[in-house]
Parts: structure tokens; sequence; C-alpha cells
């Protein structure tokens, strides 16, 4: 049986779950509230769900200072959501620069269009850059349908390219069960978070 892992308590609707699903704030040495998405800040942590709700109420009802056990100055929901988004996108970002090192992203629609119709048991996961060409878009999409391969809008041309090492790519594709998995996690994580949706993602 798989070791089970330790549970926290949200600061804000007290559920507890597990602490991987939560997220965790720390104080920063300047006595601010920052959230730690890559749970690798020192020091006490306090946890929400990942929820608009959750943050917003832990922010308007002091939660932070109670948790703390110290008087927090006044915490902005919508700065610090903000910040957890752009959080999200630098890890998106960093996974997909991990996996290109491992060499396991190629870039350029006829080099993905043509993973995406290999016979293979490895997952595949496509990334379509939001400023891709109507075409181009419609033609990976309605591949990526047709073999049952995850795909997903995120970043733009530019950012790919600069992730990658390379000129601008419109569209990319990562391979390998674990990146696949860590990458459809961090996306669903992310699209939840933006539409306001639930903590769990797993
Ligand atoms: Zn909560």
């Amino acid at each position: 049986m798989a070791k089970e892992e330790p549970q926290r308590t949200c600061i804000s609707c007290r559920k507890s779950i597990e602490k991987s699903k939560l997220l965790r704030f720390v104080l920063a040495p300047d006595g601010t509230v920052v959230p730690d998405l890559m749970n690798k800040l020192p020091g006490r942590g306090a946890y929400t769900c990942l929820t608009s709700d959750c943050i917003r109420q832990a922010c308007e009802r002091k939660q932070f200072s109670r948790a703390f056990r110290t008087e927090v100055p006044v915490v902005d929901p919508e700065m610090i959501q903000q910040r957890i988004v752009s959080s999200m996108e630098d890890r998106i970002a960093s996974y997909l620069a991990l996996a290109n090192k491992a060499g396991k992203v190629v870039s350029g629609s006829d080099m993905v269009a043509e993973i995406i119709r290999k016979k293979t048991s490895v997952k595949k996961y496509v990334l379509l850059a939001a400023d891709i060409s109507e075409d181009i878009g419609k033609k990976i999409r309605g591949l990526a349908e047709q073999h049952q391969v995850r795909y997903a809008t995120f970043f733009t041309k530019d950012r790919f390219g600069e992730l990658l090492g390379k000129g601008l790519r419109s569209v990319v594709a990562i391979q390998g069960d674990g990146f696949v998995d860590t990458m459809n996690k961090e996306i669903e994580r992310y699209r939840n978070f933006l539409r306001g949706e639930g903590c769990t993602y797993e």
C-alpha cells in the first residue's frame, strides 16, 4: 500500500486534505505573505485550498495572522492570485524546459504531426501556442483528437521558442509517461484555478 501522505487543514474552510493538494503560504522575511507553489520556502507554512474562494476568505478574515500567530499586513487577494497564476506558468515552463533537456520534446507542426500519428504506447501531450495560425491550429487539434492525444493551448510562439532555445514555435509535443502526467496535472490545476473550481485535481 502506498504510504499515506500527510494532511493539512485549509485555514479558510478547515477541510483536512493531502498536503500536496493544498497551497502553501509562508511569511517572507519582510513579514508579507507569499504563496509557495514549489513547497520550497523555509519557515512555518499555512495552507489553503487552491481555490479563489478559500484564498479570498483567508485574506479577508485575517486567517493568515491567526495561522502565523502574528499580525501580518493586509493581503490583497487579487495580487496573491496573480502571483499564483504566474508561479503556475513558471512551473509549467520549467517542466517543459526540463522535458526538452531530456530530449522528450519535439516542435514545429510537421514534427508534431508525425509524433501524433506515430503508433507507440508512450504517452504524448501537445501544446499549441495561443497565437498559432488558424490553419495549423485546426490541423493539429484535428489530428490530436483523431489519435486521442491530449492537447492544450498555452503560452505563445515566442515563449515556446525561448524555452526551447529556438526560434518561434507554434506547437510542441512532449513524450514520455512521467513528463506527460506531470504536464497534464499542472495544466489541469492551472485551468481549474482560473475557472475558480475545486481544489482536487488528481
Ligand atoms: Zn479550503
